[in-house]
């Protein structure tokens, strides 16, 4: 692979290569990540590339969109056929851009949105103080039982009969635990306020049948394409028919110009892999692993936040171990393992430092893990926090981590 690259441009090639091998060897328990097939990537590195396309199939403000309009609509097509949706607009180039799209849609500049604190597992576009979405709006927070680390539903309801957002986003970057949408229609309802199902992490889940669907409950629904969708790098947003028109209007030309017609061709290959029944067996996977990464876990003294996990992470609370997450991200790098620090429901520290870590299976999984690897990970885990700042002992894991990767390889063809 890359053979044209390596031959014309040897320092570009060499740091993708070495990114190549960082991913192989290493345990990659990023949530939020996965490997991509060969079959997406070679249609996101396409001939599309070159193709300005703004507008939508059949009406382009460009000439020579034939095939862009085929593969945009098989895109659409092929995401309405998965989540069961009325409307789908493929062209978001990120979950960011895609929650953009919604709240231009039917918000103005000062109106109020119920979301997800951050720090309770909430997203930066949800309404974080540094994001448009917290400058431009009116943010109504809400927190998790800091007890359970639980959705508080009612807690929510109330929240929303006070305050009357115009618009309630349901979704989380860091809840591992399943989300009621119904519930969540419940309290929109009383309220008034429009419903948005922010389903990035959990969307490849939803397609398979491993998490309840955001449909008919919710007026949007939102997702990335790279998690544990496994696509390409994107957005996607689904809607009622009835909102179709503002939904595109905004995507473009509200907030984009020309679509990214290559993800688009990445993302009608990996939705035609979501189709496929090895797909809904990989998310069953992914869950069953997560349980067992929990499990493995917690026998080894480790605290979760909600206990346990219903979907493809676990959010560690890492107070009873006398470490923050900061450390404990350095700390597991060193030992062959990525994973991100994450703040916790009534986190003390700041959210650089955060007293948690995040760990999620779609990648480890795609790779062929099961049960029995995820109970060494979490072996692995305690070791490395165990040995703290002791780099032998974090090599002696790393070599150990190699030994394991390397009876997964991630790109087996090559
Ligand atoms: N929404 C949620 C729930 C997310 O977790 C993320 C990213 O992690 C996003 C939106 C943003 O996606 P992107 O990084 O593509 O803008």
């Amino acid at each position: 692979m890359f053979e044209h690259l390596k031959n014309s441009d040897k320092e570009v090639y060499d740091i993708i290569e070495r990114e190549h091998r960082r991913q192989e060897d290493n345990l990659e328990m990023i949530a939020s990540e996965n490997f991509a097939s060969f079959s997406v990537l070679e249609a996101a590195s396409s001939f599309f590339t070159n193709k300005y396309a703004e507008g939508y199939p059949g009406k382009r403000y460009y000439g020579g969109c034939l095939y862009c309009d085929e593969i945009e609509l098989m895109a659409i097509e092929r995401c309405k056929r998965i989540f069961g949706a009325e409307h789908a607009n493929v062209q978001p180039l990120s979950g960011t851009a895609a929650n953009m799209a919604v709240y231009f849609a039917v918000l103005e500049q000062g109106d109020s949105i119920l979301s997800m604190d951050l720090a309770h597992g909430g997203h930066l576009s949800h309404g974080h103080p540094l994001s448009f979405s917290g400058r431009f709006y009116k943010i109504i927070p809400a927190k998790n039982n800091l007890e359970t680390g639980l959705i508080d539903y009612e807690r929510m309801e109330k929240l929303a009969l006070e305050n009357k957002p115009k618009l309630i986003i349901c979704g989380a970057s860091a809840y591992p635990r399943i989300i009621d949408f119904k519930r969540y229609r419940e309290i929109a309802d009383k309220a008034g306020a429009y419903l948005m199902a922010d389903i990035a992490h959990i969307a490849g889940l939803v397609a398979a049948g491993e998490h309840p669907s955001p449909f008919p409950f919710c007026d949007f629904v939102t997702t990335t394409t790279h998690k544990t969708l496994r696509g390409p790098r994107g957005g996607v947003i689904m809607s009622k028919k009835e909102h179709a028109a503002i939904i595109d209007r905004q995507v473009f030309p509200g907030i984009q110009g020309g679509p990214h017609m290559h993800i688009i061709a990445a993302k009608a290959a990996a939705f035609g892999e979501a189709l496929k029944p090895e797909f809904r067996s990989y998310q069953r996977q992914i869950v069953k692993n997560s349980k067992a990464l929990a499990a493995g876990l917690l026998r080894n003294g480790f605290t979760l936040v909600t206990g346990g996990t219903d979907n493809h992470m676990v959010l560690v609370d890492l107070r009873n171990r006398n470490m923050t997450g900061k450390t404990a991200q350095n700390i597991l790098e060193d030992a062959g393992i990525t994973a991100n620090k994450n703040s916790i429901p009534g986190d003390p520290e700041k959210p650089f430092v955060t007293s948690g870590i995040r760990l999620g299976t779609p990648a480890v999984t795609t790779r062929g893990m099961k049960e029995a690897e995820m109970t060494r990970i979490a072996e692995f885990i305690n070791r490395a926090v165990e040995a703290g700042e002791n780099k032998k002992a974090l090599n002696a894991i790393r070599d150990e981590v190699k030994t394991m990767t390397a009876d997964f390889p991630i790109y087996k063809s090559e």
